[in-house]
């Protein structure tokens, strides 16, 4: 493919993929988490391309790491946002918990607690998320999850055999909480390497340095992403072939029975957590830390 035709092949399977699950409709506002990374550059090109720039707003979330996520990538992603007419809104775990997050990790590490600074992130990083959407009324999250983030996700709830976690990512799922913005994957249907390759050709300076605390991912994801970069070199396709078997068998067995399920409230925040708990991740892993979460 030339470089016009694969940035087109790109952009169409996007497209499919919101239409096939009719992912957003003309009255959404779209809380768009952009990273500065490049599968985040690639999700704010198409959707500001392909829906009203003016029912957009991008977030970036800074960490708080030293090195990574600098005053340079956000540039980038102000220029961007500001050359499509999309709103772009900047908060900090500074802000939102009062801490950045090497702050939380030596916390962590001085009161010996045996969480990874990943785990962390994460966590903290879906949470802000999904409030600043919440309070600017967004009707949709959008996060720049490719095809590989997507199969990683997919094997390793199952095997870890969280059912309602293998059903709840499914496209179709219902809103399982009141205070949970519905959240979509535009990008769901593209290969890493493809969004890496379409960031290339559309000249974005992405964030290219590695964030210092890759090291900690967690194993078992880091494993299972190995394993399915082989098993792709071995058979080409097999990836996108797995999603798509996924996303029919839940649909056709499971969905039906799941779209009841409503998860609890977390105890001392109110947010939503997950079935079987009664308090939060965040809130649990802030009080691991002797912290509470700032907007309780
Ligand atoms: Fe966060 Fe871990 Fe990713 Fe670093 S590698 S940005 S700590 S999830
Ligand atoms: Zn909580």
């Amino acid at each position: 493919m030339c470089r016009y035709c694969f940035i087109n092949s790109v952009r169409e399977r996007v497209i499919n993929e919101i239409k096939r699950y009719n992912m957003v409709d003309s009255s959404d506002t779209i809380a768009m988490g952009i990273s500065g990374g490049k599968d985040s550059f690639v999700l704010l090109d198409i959707m500001s391309e392909i829906y009203d720039p003016d029912k957009l707003v991008a977030i970036t979330i800074i960490e708080g790491i030293t090195g990574y996520n600098r005053v340079e990538e956000v540039e980038q992603i102000k220029r961007l946002t500001r050359e499509r007419g999309v709103d772009h809104i900047i908060t900090s775990f500074k802000e939102e918990v009062g801490f950045t997050l090497e702050e939380l990790v030596s916390r962590a590490m001085r009161m010996r607690v045996n969480e990874s600074p990943c785990t962390f992130c994460g966590v903290i990083r879906r949470r802000i998320l999904n409030i600043t959407a919440r309070n600017i009324g967004a009707t949709k999250t959008a996060t720049a999850h490719n095809l590989d983030d997507e199969v990683q996700t997919l094997i390793l709830n199952l095997v870890k055999c969280e059912w309602d976690k293998l059903v709840r990512n499914h496209p179709k799922s219902p809103k399982p909480h009141e205070k949970f913005v519905y959240k979509i994957k535009p990008l769901r249907k593209v290969y890493e390497w493809e969004t890496a390759l379409y960031a290339y050709y559309k000249g974005f300076r992405f964030q290219e340095v590695e964030c210092p605390y890759i090291r900690f991912r967690p194993t078992l994801r880091a494993k299972i992403r190995d394993y399915i970069y082989l098993l792709e070199s071995i058979e080409p396709g097999i990836l996108l072939r797995l999603l798509n078997y996924y996303d029919r068998v839940i649909e056709e067995k499971l969905l039906s029975r799941m779209s009841s399920v409503k998860l609890p409230s977390c105890i001392y925040c109110g947010e939503p957590t997950a079935t079987g708990r009664n308090i939060c991740k965040t809130c649990e892993l802030l009080e691991k830390i002797g912290l509470k979460f700032k907007s309780i």
